[in-house]
């Protein structure tokens, strides 16, 4: 067969493991990325710089590739659905589109009858008035938010004025969980409908970012089970084609929520590189070339340390990982407070 050529949009961390993961496929990466200095330069076969909406760009990478994936939700869906006229596009378009809206996505859940936390539409300020049974609750931008940003802990609706919020933007407002843990399911469906699924994982988060994930993750058999099959009923229903990750909260009477679904690789998997025989970035890279897919193995129970702003520097030039350790670098060019910069990764026997 002859080579495939792979086009990533996003040229970030997960651009990076992605391309490292086809590398070892032998399928060629093309990445397209409106930032000059993105870190999967570093990993990719061909970088093509250009804005997300940008037509002759985008059109000089679709005649360089075969098939396209994207490594984040927040790409315009038109230029998803040009390039998916010309060449298949995996996820579909129509799965970003809702994923990508807070809104879009919650409802789809729910019909799903999933259970998911009470959230309402906020258009505007008065909007909050007649909410007051979802506060504590957090206000959380419809698009584009990542990393906890666009959120904002509403508490009483008489002290918004001091958050000074842009309500020109469109918002969601979610009843505030009260949390007894995170965990996350992620699951690769392949393009004949049969899927590979990884253990849950548990995930801490602080100041909204990902710390720390870890396998096994310390739940019931109960939620074990239920998030698995949530996620493959969610999998199944977009009729996901690559890796998805399911975000889920567990409140303290033991009850599950979905917290928000990605259609893409997810930080809290970059331990299966380390903890399984394959990875969640080579399973999405089988997914979406329609590869073969191989039986999933646990290797290890695993750790992963997410490495933010200053952390990587201790890392960096130092020999002393135990053979267990394995550090990742982003290479990102600038070290920057609340940036992931890179992981560290634990085995744990
Ligand atoms: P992001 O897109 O930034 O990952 P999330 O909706 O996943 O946004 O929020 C980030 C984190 O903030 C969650 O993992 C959780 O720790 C906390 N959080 C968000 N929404 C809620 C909620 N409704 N109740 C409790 N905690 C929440
Ligand atoms: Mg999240």
């Amino acid at each position: 067969m002859s080579e495939i050529k792979l086009g990533i949009i996003g040229g970030g961390q997960l651009g990076s493991m992605l391309s490292d993961a086809a590398r070892k496929l032998d399928v060629k990466t093309v990445i397209y990325c409106d930032d000059l200095d993105a870190p999967a330069k570093n990993f990719c076969d061909e970088f093509i710089y250009g804005k997300y909406d940008e037509k002759e760009k985008i059109n000089e990478f679709i005649d360089k590739v075969d098939v396209t994936t994207y490594e984040f939700e927040n790409i315009p869906f038109e230029t998803l659905n040009e390039i998916n006229k010309k060449k298949p596009v995996f996820p579909k378009p129509s799965i970003n589109r809702i994923i990508q809206h807070r809104l879009a996505e919650k409802d789809f859940v729910n019909k799903l009858n999933i259970r998911t936390t009470q959230y309402a539409a906020i258009d505007k300020k008065s909007d909050l008035d007649s909410l007051r049974d979802l506060l504590p609750g957090i206000l959380k931008t419809t698009t584009m938010g990542y990393d906890g940003k666009g959120q904002y802990a509403i508490k009483e609706v008489e002290k918004v004025d001091t958050l000074n919020i842009d309500f020109s933007k469109g918002y969601i407002l979610e009843k505030l969980v009260k949390l007894k843990k995170e965990i996350s399911v992620i699951i690769t469906r392949f393009r004949n409908n049969d899927y590979e699924i990884y253990e849950p994982i548990e995930n801490i988060h602080e100041d909204q970012i990902l710390k720390y994930s870890s396998i096994p993750a310390n739940i019931s058999e109960n939620i074990f089970n239920q998030s698995r099959n949530w996620a493959i009923s969610i999998a199944e229903e977009l009729k996901f084609v690559g890796t998805l990750c399911v975000e889920f909260f567990i409140d303290r009477n033991e009850n599950l929520y979905v917290n928000e679904i990605a259609p893409r690789v997810h930080n809290s998997g970059h331990l299966t590189i380390n903890a399984y025989n394959v990875s969640q970035f080579e399973n999405h890279i089988r997914a979406v070339c329609s590869l073969e897919k191989v039986s999933l193995k646990k290797l290890s129970n695993a750790k992963m340390v997410n490495l933010i702003g200053s952390q990587i520097e201790q890392y960096r030039n130092s020999n002393s990982l135990g053979d267990n350790e394995f550090f990742f670098d982003y290479l990102k060019k600038e070290v920057k407070d609340k940036r992931k910069m890179g992981h560290l990764t634990i085995l744990i026997k």
